[in-house]
């Protein structure tokens, strides 16, 4: 079947919604989505949106812009983060004025708290800026956006899963999408298309990110020929559950809470004497890391799945249960333990790519380290790399990214529609998916792909992890090249055409070991420690050779690598101390 539309949105997360939402002022636009809008990841953010209202204590949009750039080890764009600091504010009291429930002051503003490396003063204390409704911000924000879109008459075709993107040389015509209730593939003809795919936290064994985040966005682009960027960086979030990695905000840090190793010991007082337990996460996963590798975790045995404690015993009943309700819930259900009397064994959970499609501040596709754009492809999100994140995003840092740029890629979309022509769509494009699919269901005997799932989780986890060194890159790329062979001959084990997930699984299965492949190659090639990408045998950072982008290119099973300039038009980089 084939449908037309001016403006098509893969995706209905945060990014996805505000895109569509602004486009559809001027656009015949449609959201596709492999979920439930509602069930989008954004709806997992817990601890809250960061931005400069200055509510409880003094703050400024400039002190927000800094701290990002620290935050991201000066990776980041500069212009892109001051942009991000300065419209944060109007996108909290916009997201209000479209009946956001945020929790108030006794004033009735809306109230604010601390967060990892949210500073005063280009970092002197910790400083209040998150915004937040308890711990289900994602949650309010996506019932608000939601609503929204509905109100504004955009179109949405739920549990269909994009296989496939047109694209023409340097131009986009549209997607290939497969129907989950009936099996059937369909082609939409846009003049714009955005990507709103969210992130890729599967490639890793223990991951805070849903089933569904298995970066398809990305991975399609990247297999038609759109480079990819700073793929090395993926954060490691210090505090997931133990053995399961879902994620125990920051805010719980925020209000107050404190790490503890087997000793008892406040041990982020030796790594970030000033911001302490409010360190970036990069900085505390690796503090953590380090106390286990030295003894110092609970079991004591140095081994990489040991864990420390989170005490929120101090912090009292009420504050758990008014302002952390999630995650005094998710200890109770999933540890059996009340944490307001005993501490949450923690260990670091893979939570969040800062690479991904890189985009302009419009949120058009990057072609090249140039700005070369491609005509009609955008992508917002966690999915795309603007860059306002760098090296290592800062916590309450992606939902501003979400609703600022996914703003602004809408509003760019509703004004290059107005202009665009509907190009022409060849008549077998659907061809590539269609063959995609009778492989998997051609009858032959393959291997499971759950088990190629397994090792490259494992794969990713032990030795593009943390902590990163040659030996274990080298054998990375070579383990997850394999594995990428091996896909080739895995078939689907169920044959019917209705809500086929063994189908879906083995595709998203190929999107992450493309992925997987793009960040192990990259973060080999980058020889030098940044944020998040913390190499043993390159342990400082290297402006002089590395303050650069990376982009990767997918080209015939391998990688190729290329760079594009970092902005910095306002601070020049200096060694990152908390
Ligand atoms: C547990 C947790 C807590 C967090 N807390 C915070 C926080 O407090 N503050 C903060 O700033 N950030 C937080 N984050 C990060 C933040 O929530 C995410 O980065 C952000 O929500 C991603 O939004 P998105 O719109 O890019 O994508 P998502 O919300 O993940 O949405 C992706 C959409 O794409 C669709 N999709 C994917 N693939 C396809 C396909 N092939 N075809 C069709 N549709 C597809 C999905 O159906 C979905 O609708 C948290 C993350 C986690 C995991």
């Amino acid at each position: 079947m084939v449908h037309e539309y001016e403006a098509i949105i893969v995706g209905a997360g945060g990014a996805g919604l505000y895109a569509a939402m602004e486009a559809s002022a001027r656009a015949r636009t449609a959201v596709i989505s492999k979920l439930y809008p509602m069930r989008s990841h954004t709806g997992a953010a817990q601890g809250g949106i960061g931005a400069a209202l200055g509510n409880v204590e003094e703050d400024r949009p400039e002190w927000h812009a800094f701290d990002t750039v620290k935050g991201g080890d000066y990776l980041v764009d500069q212009s892109a983060a001051i942009l991000l600091a300065e419209d944060a504010v109007r996108a909290v009291y916009d997201l209000e004025n479209r009946g956001l429930p945020f929790n108030r002051t006794p004033q009735g503003r809306i109230d604010q708290r601390r967060f990892g490396g949210h500073t005063r003063n280009f970092g002197e204390a910790p400083v209040r800026r998150s915004c937040y409704a308890a711990d289900r911000t994602g949650h309010m924000i996506l019932q608000t956006l939601y609503q929204q879109c509905i109100k504004s008459g955009v179109e949405f075709f739920d549990e269909f899963h994009v296989l496939d993107v047109l694209i023409e040389g340097r131009k986009c015509r549209g997607v290939v999408a497969l129907e989950l209730a009936t099996g059937e593939v369909h082609t939409f003809k846009a003049k714009a298309v955005l990507f709103a795919t969210g992130g890729f936290g599967r490639m890793f064994r223990i991951t805070s990110n849903a089933l569904a985040n298995t970066g398809d966005g990305p991975a399609v682009c990247a297999r038609r020929g759109v480079p990819l960027e700073d793929m090395e960086f993926f954060q490691f979030h210090p505090t997931g559950i133990r053995g399961l990695g879902i994620l125990i905000t920051e805010a719980a840090r925020g209000e107050g809470g404190i790490l503890r190793n087997r000793k008892g010991e406040r041990f982020m007082e030796r790594y970030a004497p000033t911001l302490l337990d409010l360190a970036p996460r990069d900085m505390i996963s690796r503090a953590i890391l380090t106390e286990l590798r030295s003894g110092n975790g609970m079991r004591g045995d140095g081994r990489i799945d040991d864990y420390v404690l989170l005490d929120t015993t101090h912090l009292g009943r009420e504050v758990m249960e008014k302002k952390l309700p999630d995650i005094t819930g998710f200890s109770r259900t999933y540890l059996g333990i009340d944490p307001t009397d005993t501490p949450i064994p923690i260990q670091p959970t893979a939570h969040y790519a800062m690479g991904g499609i890189p985009t302009d501040m419009d949120g058009r596709v990057l072609a090249d380290g140039d700005g070369s754009v491609y005509e009609g492809l955008y992508a917002a999100g966690e999915c795309a790399c603007v860059s306002v994140h760098g090296a290592n995003r800062l916590g309450t840092n992606s939902l501003v990214d979400l609703v600022v740029f996914g703003r602004r890629a809408g509003r760019h979309i509703a004004d290059f529609v107005r202009k665009a022509d509907l190009g022409p769509v060849p008549r077998d494009a659907d061809e590539p998916a269609r063959a995609d699919m009778a492989k998997l269901l051609d009858g032959a005997r393959g291997p499971h792909g759950g088990e190629i799932a397994d090792e490259m989780e494992i794969v990713m986890m032990e030795k593009v992890g943390i902590f990163r060194n040659q030996a274990d890159l080298d054998a990375a790329v070579d383990k997850v090249s394999e594995l990428r062979g091996r896909w080739t001959e895995v078939r689907a084990q169920d044959g019917s055409r209705r809500f086929n997930r063994d189908i879906l699984g083995i595709l998203e299965l190929r999107n992450l070991l493309d992925l997987s492949l793009l960040t192990a190659t990259a973060a080999r090639q980058r020889t030098e420690s940044r944020g998040g990408h913390a190499r043993d045998d390159y342990p400082e950072r290297n402006d002089a050779q590395w303050l650069t982008h990376s982009l990767a290119w997918l080209q015939d099973g391998r990688v190729r690598m290329g760079a594009k300039a970092v902005d910095i038009t306002q601070w020049k980089p200096k060694p990152r101390k908390y």
